[in-house]
């Protein structure tokens, strides 16, 4: 919804401008500029300030179009230039280095992924999730969630988001940006850039670089974070709270009761005890990343305890209290309701599988693997599409965190950077052509 004021409020068939226009226009200005930049005054269509995951879709995005063969796209990225691995050797002892930043996938991400030809890159680290469950106190009154029937997603989606036949994918975030890495083009990134000064210029933003080179665009996207350097040096209101938790995550070894078990089912604990949510998300056939979200006042006695305590800590937000049931005659019992229930239930309602048998064991910890992130909720308010501070032509949009920044516990910040990006760069490319065709 957001991006649909965005796409009222700007237009984007003004941004992006023919090139000897743009040129012609900025040597006028290049001429004044002033003397303390090493270099005379860059122009671009578009300037994307950040690579994370969702400026690097973004770039990847636009970059895949026809339409923008002839147009000057450059992401800045503060980083430096991550060391790119091959497939093989990162599936190579995967097992041992997985990494603790990971993220759920959902239908509509894995597909934005697909368009723009990274997904086959990610996929051989991608676990495919058949179910999730969540629940408080009793574990069998808690709510499954699997992947609706291929008729439920035509009714909500219609064309937009194709069935899928997992609930989400886990990914750990390096793959996707060791995959988004290698199809961006090298001349379009400059690592080691961080913007440093953003001003209104007539009809174009000057970006300074590093305090010394000077750049103009037609468009500026900001994809820089939640501390957005751009957002903070323009004219948007942005409403910031501390939600007074932390999360801690990590890698873990797991043990299901189940041989055979595929360890594809993601599960969520609420503790209202103790103001807390426990997620397991599964990465491998024995390993999977945890979100403990604490009060932030837990985290550093969380911490300071040793690996095993830590273990059995995080066993114990799982079980304490936990109505569960070792009884197999129980477990067959529900999974024979299933069954029967399957039979009658029309098939928009049925179950594909459920996730009866009891949250896996967590028997240890990955050394060194676990890091703790204080959490806060932050949103621009109203629109994503802004002007440096004192300006007024509106050619700086904020998507992904720099936009908006949530609570992890429904996985969902990035998928909604991901959308913003897929978004933007349809609406720009979508005017482009219009725009083409009318020349
Ligand atoms: C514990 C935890 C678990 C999460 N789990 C999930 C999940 O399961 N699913 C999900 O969808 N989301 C999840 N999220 C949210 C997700 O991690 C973020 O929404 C996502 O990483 C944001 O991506 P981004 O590219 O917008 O920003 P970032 O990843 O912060 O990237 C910003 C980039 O901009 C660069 N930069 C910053 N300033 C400058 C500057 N001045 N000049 C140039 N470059 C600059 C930075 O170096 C960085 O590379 C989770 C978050 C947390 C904290």
């Amino acid at each position: 919804m957001r991006l649909t004021l965005l796409k009222n409020k700007c237009k984007f068939n003004r941004f992006l401008i023919n090139r000897r226009f743009l040129s012609e226009e900025r040597a006028k200005s290049s001429n004044q500029q002033n003397e303390r930049f090493s270099s005379t005054r860059e122009p671009f269509d578009v300037v994307i300030n950040g690579g994370g995951i969702v400026g690097l879709s973004f770039l990847a995005a636009l970059r895949k179009s026809p339409f923008m063969n002839d147009k000057r796209v450059l992401l800045l990225e503060q980083a430096s230039r991550p060391s790119i691995a091959a497939n093989a050797t990162l599936l190579e002892n995967r097992e041992r280095s997985l990494g603790n930043r990971v993220s759920s996938l959902t239908a509509a991400s894995k597909q934005f992924f697909e368009a723009i030809d990274v997904w086959s890159q990610i996929k051989p680290f991608a676990k495919e999730i058949k179910a999730m469950h969540v629940w408080a106190h009793d574990f069998y009154n808690g709510i499954s969630f699997y992947p609706s029937s291929p008729s439920v997603s035509d009714m909500f989606y219609s064309n937009a988001v194709k069935h899928e036949s997992n609930v989400c994918y886990i990914v750990e975030n390096k793959h996707v940006l060791n995959a988004l890495s290698k199809t961006a083009s090298s001349d379009c990134i400059r690592y080691e850039s961080s913007s440093t000064e953003i001003t209104e210029n007539n009809e174009y933003i000057d970006i300074v670089v590093n305090g010394k080179d000077l750049l103009s665009t037609s468009l500026l996207v900001a994809c820089d974070g939640f501390n957005s350097f751009v957002r903070q040096n323009c004219d948007v209101n942005y409403f910031d709270l501390d939600l007074q938790q932390s999360a801690i995550v990590g890698t873990i070894e797991v043990v299901n009761e189940l041989e055979n078990d595929e360890n594809d089912v993601a599960y969520q604990r609420f503790i209202p005890e103790t103001n807390s949510v426990f997620a397991i998300l599964p990465l491998t056939r024995n390993y999977a990343s945890f979100v403990l979200s604490i009060p932030s006042n837990t985290g550093e006695r969380l911490m300071s305890l040793t690996d095993e305590e830590f273990v059995d800590t995080l066993n114990d937000a799982l079980f304490s209290r936990l109505k569960v049931t070792n009884s197999s005659f129980i477990q067959s019992a529900v999974t024979n309701i299933d069954k029967v229930l399957n039979t009658f239930l029309p098939p928009s309602l049925r179950r594909s599988r459920a996730p009866r048998s009891n949250p896996p064991h967590i028997s240890s910890l990955q050394p060194n693997s676990h890091a703790m992130f204080p959490l806060r909720f932050g949103t621009t308010l109203p629109y994503l599409v802004t002007s440096p501070k004192g300006g007024k032509n509106n050619k700086v949009v904020i998507i992904g965190d720099a936009s908006h920044r949530i609570h992890p516990l429904a996985g969902q910040g990035l998928n909604l950077g991901l959308g913003d990006a897929q978004l933007l760069a349809d609406c720009l490319l979508k005017d482009i052509n219009a725009l083409n065709k009318t020349l």
